[in-house]
């Protein structure tokens, strides 16, 4: 699993002071996709043991909330078992912290997906759906088409 952007002390993606990871690998090709470039799974740097030590000691800060997942599509098929293995270890190692993630996929198709059903039990917020251009919005926050939707997995 590879990362094509890292942003320790990131203010817009998600509430509160978060931790952000842009996943490589996406195959919904919404058009008008505003990072083309993070399509490719191989594009970025890869994911090592040394990169989680560093997420984990950056998240495990009193002013942080918890870890937000982007991409590219965390939910990829080349990135899911692995997101859903480091969303346990932040859970294990740091259950004070919520994790956010966005994906193309929607809440109902996931439910039905029994590969990714499995991240439901272990993050808090899901931002769901494909970007749809027609339905660009400005006045959502958090997404960047009106289709998309905020969904409370845990109570915050
Ligand atoms: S899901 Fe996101 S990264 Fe993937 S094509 Fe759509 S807008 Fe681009």
């Amino acid at each position: 699993m590879n990362y094509c952007g890292y942003y320790p002390q990131d203010m817009v993606n998600g509430i509160g002071i978060r931790v952000s990871v842009f996943l490589s690998g996406c195959s919904h090709g919404c058009n008008g996709c505003f990072s083309p470039e993070s399509h490719n799974p191989t594009h970025g740097e890869p994911v090592t043991e040394e990169f989680i030590r560093k997420l984990l000691k950056d998240t495990d800060k009193h002013y942080i909330s918890g870890v937000s997942f982007l991409g590219g599509d965390p939910l990829h098929k080349r990135n899911y078992q692995e997101v859903i293995n480091l969303c346990r270890r932040i859970k294990q190692g740091l259950p004070e912290k919520n994790i956010w993630l966005w994906t193309g996929y929607t809440f109902a198709e996931i439910k039905e997906d029994v590969l990714r059903r499995p991240i439901l039990d272990v993050i808090d917020v899901l931002v769901d759906g494909k970007f749809v251009q027609e339905l660009k919005s400005t006045n959502t926050p958090f997404r960047g088409s009106s289709n998309q939707k905020i969904i409370k997995i845990k109570n915050l």
